[in-house]
């Protein structure tokens, strides 16, 4: 590996100067109450709308005329739309949503691509009291039906395309009461469905000056996520207003956001990084964000970067590893001096990913750490912070985060245990919808468990292990796989690399790797030799893994994480439990 440590040079431009800039002093000295809550605007009675503070506290602070997005449509279209605008069309729809009689708590389910209706309706829905649903587009009927089915929905947003395909398993969610359908520019010639309602003459016939907004409190359900499925069948995860306190503070400290950032998401809203930040986080920061409603694409998106000068850059270790096997040479022929920070989340960001950025973007990915369940960024590497690639940075100030052994008792820094975070951060979930027993197992000895392995350095860096559930036994070693696929990675023939534990009457379990391959290398005995002995170089020869089979297709999820257990299943034969949020393209 090329660099231990990434330092960063003092900023001069006073502009630029990270926000947090010092680390240890502020975490010190921090306050939830006087940092963080205290900074939004509330409900003139006491409560806490977190679309308020993301759309309509702007306006109210002068900031009307700012954008707040930037929409790049599929087809090359481009909407912009400033704060007062933003507020305007979600006041409209929270008054469609009023009309309609949706009141504090009822579910809301969006499942559209990346439109600007989509996080109007977003915004209009949680300021009437709703609670936000939001799907991936890319879902099948299945999935679909499964999470309206459990959530109880009252409402459908979406388009045409979408609405087709899903039509039949519409009629089995009996708590839905209509369907509204987003035409984007008559991008759909077909007849509308009888029966539905259509979003646009909804929103005309709706008084955006009369809408009230609800009275929400910090305490009310805003937004619903189903966890990715990465282990195991997806969870509803439930989460209040009081989360935008902690998505701001983080959107402050850990992304940077400065209030004149052009700042770029890829996730989608379907992952909580999609409503996290992209959309509450940066809102509530005052920034511009570019919506892009198109896919992965390596030219695409550098293209945003260099055209709209990108200054904040959000993604996730998927698409960093995909950017890679594009090529540096497809970053160097575009302008991306714009860049000030790069974060990524979802897995671990292989060390490779963090050079190979340094490299490129003349800064390094910083890698942080947080859950659906979380609600927002936990521990970071922040701006103002060495970066040790492969690690997962600090805790965020306020936040308490610990390793505990089988007991559930704290480890000393050097070794590896349970990662845990003690509970009361204000973006902590409220539940897992209807699984209260699952929801109070993740509570042990006064802490919250994470379901992940990780350890402690001596300087208070966290480094990822593996999810518990995917640490490999072999031979009274456990290993954690996302080491031995950062060493694979390494090897110039690899793109990515999945690594499970395989069952072995000797040594308990062996590791065995599944590895994709970059564009020009050939898979066969040759190169699977080449790699058994360049993985043996890199790590122990305990680690290294002793069988590697090449296939074509990583199994993802369709927040872009590996999923080990279907490689597992499939090598083991074995049913393949829930697939719903499988990538399938
Ligand atoms: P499920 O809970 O359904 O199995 P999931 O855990 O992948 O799926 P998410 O809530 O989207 O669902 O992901 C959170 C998990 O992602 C974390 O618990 C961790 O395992 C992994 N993760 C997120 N960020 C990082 C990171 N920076 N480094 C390592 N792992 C990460
Ligand atoms: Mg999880």
């Amino acid at each position: 590996m090329e660099f231990d440590q990434i330092n960063k040079t003092a900023v001069t431009d006073p502009a630029k100067r990270p926000n947090l800039e010092d680390y240890a002093s502020i975490r010190a000295n921090f306050d939830w109450w006087r940092d963080a809550f205290e900074k939004m605007d509330w409900l003139a009675g006491g409560g806490l709308n977190n679309a308020y503070e993301a759309v309509d506290r702007h306006v109210a602070h002068g900031h009307g005329d700012k954008l707040a997005m930037i929409w790049l449509g599929k087809n090359g279209e481009e909407e912009r739309y400033t704060y007062a605008e933003f507020k305007h069309e979600s006041d409209r729809f929270g008054a469609v949503m009023q009309n309609l009689g949706i009141g504090l708590g009822d579910r809301v389910f969006i499942f559209m691509d990346r439109l600007p209706e989509l996080y109007i309706a977003a915004m209009g829905i949680l300021k009437a009291g709703g609670v936000i649903a939001p799907l991936f587009s890319a879902f099948g009927p299945d999935p679909v039906r499964d999470r309206m089915l459990d959530a109880g929905a009252k409402y459908l947003v979406t388009s045409p395309d979408l609405r087709a395909k899903i039509s039949e398993m519409l009629p089995d969610i009996k708590t839905l009461k209509n369907v509204i359908i987003v035409n984007k520019d008559g991008r759909s010639d077909d007849p509308p469905v009888e029966g539905d309602l259509d979003y646009y003459e909804l929103m005309s016939a709706a008084d955006p000056d009369s809408f009230t907004m609800a009275e929400t409190t910090q305490y009310d359900f805003a937004i619903m996520h189903y966890t990715s499925g990465s282990t195991g069948k997806p969870k509803g995860v439930l989460h209040r207003h009081q989360a935008v306190i902690q998505q701001w503070i983080t959107g402050h400290w850990a992304l940077d956001f400065k209030f004149d950032d052009v700042y770029f998401c890829t996730a989608d809203p379907g992952w909580v990084t999609g409503t996290s930040y992209g959309m509450m986080a940066p809102w509530t920061n005052g920034v511009t964000q570019i919506i892009y409603e198109g896919g992965f694409s390596a030219s695409g998106w550098y293209k945003v970067i260099q055209d709209y000068d990108v200054t904040v850059w959000y993604t996730a270790p998927t698409a960093v590893r995909l950017l890679m096997r594009a090529g540096g040479d497809v970053v160097d022929q575009y302008d991306m001096s714009s860049l000030r920070f790069i974060g990524s989340v979802g897995e671990p960001l292989n060390p490779e990913a963090v050079v190979w950025g340094n490299r490129h973007f003349n800064m390094p990915i910083h890698d942080n750490w947080w859950q659906t369940e979380t609600g927002a960024i936990m521990c970071a590497n922040y701006p103002s912070m060495a970066v040790r690639p492969g690690s997962m940075g600090r805790p965020f100030p306020g936040i308490t985060m610990g390793v505990l052994d089988d007991q559930f008792n704290e480890m000393a820094p050097g070794s590896a245990g349970s990662l845990a975070v003690r509970p009361g951060w204000p973006s902590m979930m409220y539940t897992y919808w209807q699984q209260d027993e699952m929801y109070n197992s993740r509570f042990k000895k006064g802490w919250y468990i994470t379901g992940d392995q990780a350890s402690i350095d001596e300087d208070g860096y966290f480094w990822f292990q593996g999810r518990a559930d995917d640490v490999i036994n072999t031979a009274g070693h456990l290993v954690g796989p996302f080491e031995v696929e950062s060493a694979l990675i390494e090897h110039e023939a690899v793109a990515e690399a999945g690594v499970i534990g395989k069952p072995d009457p000797i040594a308990m379990e062996v590791v065995k790797a599944f590895v994709t391959l970059n564009p020009g290398h050939e898979a066969g005995p040759q190169l699977r030799r080449e790699l058994m002995r360049f993985a043996r170089d890199r790590l122990s020869a305990g680690v290294a893994p002793r069988e590697i089979d090449f296939i074509d297709i990583m199994p993802k999820t369709r927040s872009g994480k590996i999923m080990r257990r279907l490689l597992k299943a499939r090598e083991l034969g074995l049913p393949e439990g829930d697939t719903s949020t499988l990538e399938d393209d």
